[in-house]
């Protein structure tokens, strides 16, 4: 077992403060990470202040961090994917029973089983799964990503997550060219969903309710781009989407954007706000359209994931801090002051 350095919030109402964590010594499957870069999702604060306690009450301390960048240090001796110095990633999943369906389908984010990276029950130590504001991490090969060497480490790293949650429902609804395509909320998730509906070829309108993103938008790849909150804009689009990705993290008014869809349209859900949105049924009735909601991707996609955004020199917009600098992000990003997502520098935490 090591020690190593971390920060970690003791309750809800604590802010991320440094301390000292264990991570187990590599077992025979086991890579073991350095960490570079950990970008900060908007989970990492429902999290860390237990929003989401009906349905995921947080274990403390917590360890928030799930967008990792690292190069290995040490691997297990039957680890055949990577060796000491090489680019490693890993996202929100470290492991799962690898037998049941959903596994064998390469569908691990489904896995009844599944460990998430923070914020499970961790078998070998105890207490809760600690994520990636840490020096290092270890974690089955399986639940290890290859990084394209093309791709800047810090804007990389937010492709763990907001990459893959927004891909893999792109992905699944067909998003290509001759689609129209909404994404609401442009921040770490949805100015992803924005670059991957582009480079799928389909016609994509942004929903923010920042005016000040709209030239942003645009240069992120948008076609349009709507002022959410005013009325005449999102009229003009009524029933005309096939797809809408909703990527906001607090409550809002969803059946605005139901009337946006055409007839048999779908709105999925990845923004997951503490507060159930309302739903009026004749929303959905009155075009057949359908409401889904998608969790991040399995493991197979995530490197399918990767290696298009290493073929189309696809990263996020980032904005790289210390790691002192947390907790006025966590406030930057309750007023959605996010251009477009923070990334940790984690040597910030190695030189306290
Ligand atoms: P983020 O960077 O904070 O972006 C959220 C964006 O939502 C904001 O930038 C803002 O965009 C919009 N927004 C915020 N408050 C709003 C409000 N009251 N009304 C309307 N719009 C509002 O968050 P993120 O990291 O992208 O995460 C977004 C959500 O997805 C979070 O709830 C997170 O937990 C969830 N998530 C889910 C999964 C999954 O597997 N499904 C994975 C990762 C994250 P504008 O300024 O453009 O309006
Ligand atoms: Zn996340």
């Amino acid at each position: 077992m090591n020690n190593v350095k971390a920060y970690s919030a003791a309750s809800a109402k604590s802010p991320l403060a440094p301390t000292t964590i264990a991570r187990r010594d590599p077992a025979e499957h086991d890579v073991q990470i350095e960490i570079l870069f950990c970008g900060i999702c908007h989970s990492d604060l429902h999290y860390a202040r237990n929003e989401w306690s009906d349905v995921m009450p947080t274990i403390y301390p917590c360890v928030p961090g799930h967008e990792i960048i690292g190069r290995v240090t040490k691997v297990g001796y039957a680890v055949t994917k990577f060796k000491p110095g090489d680019l490693a990633a890993v996202g929100c999943l470290v492991d799962s029973d690898g037998t049941c369906p959903q596994c064998e389908a390469g569908l691990e984010q489904f896995c009844p089983n599944m460990v998430l990276t923070f914020g499970s029950q961790d078998k070998q130590l105890g207490g809760g799964t600690l994520g990636g504001y840490s020096d290092t991490i270890v974690v089955d090969e399986h639940f290890v990503l290859r990084v394209p060497s093309n791709l800047d480490l810090a804007a990389a790293a937010p492709l763990l997550c907001a990459g893959i949650t927004t891909y893999s429902p792109l992905r699944h609804w067909g998003v290509t060219k001759g689609k129209k395509v909404g994404i609401v909320g442009l921040g770490g998730l949805g100015h992803m969903g924005v670059k991957f509906a582009h480079a799928f070829g389909a016609h994509t309108v942004v929903f923010t309710t920042s005016p000040s993103k709209k030239e942003d938008a645009l240069r992120l790849g948008a076609d349009e781009v709507v002022i959410s909150r005013n009325a005449d804009e999102m009229a003009k689009h009524v029933g005309s989407f096939d797809f809408i990705l909703d990527a906001v993290s607090a409550d809002h008014d969803i059946n605005a954007y139901i009337n946006l869809l055409r007839i048999d349209g779908n709105l999925t859900l990845v923004g997951a706000p503490d507060k159930p949105l309302s739903i009026p049924a004749f929303g959905l009735i009155f075009g057949r359209r359908s409401l889904s909601g998608s969790p991040i991707g399995g493991i197979a996609e995530t490197q399918e994931m990767l290696d298009f955004c290493g073929e189309h020199n696809i990263t996020a917009d980032v904005e790289v801090i210390p790691i002192q600098k947390v907790n006025e992000a966590y406030e930057r990003l309750l007023k959605s002051d996010v251009k477009y997502r923070f990334t940790i520098d984690m040597a910030s935490l190695r030189s306290e």
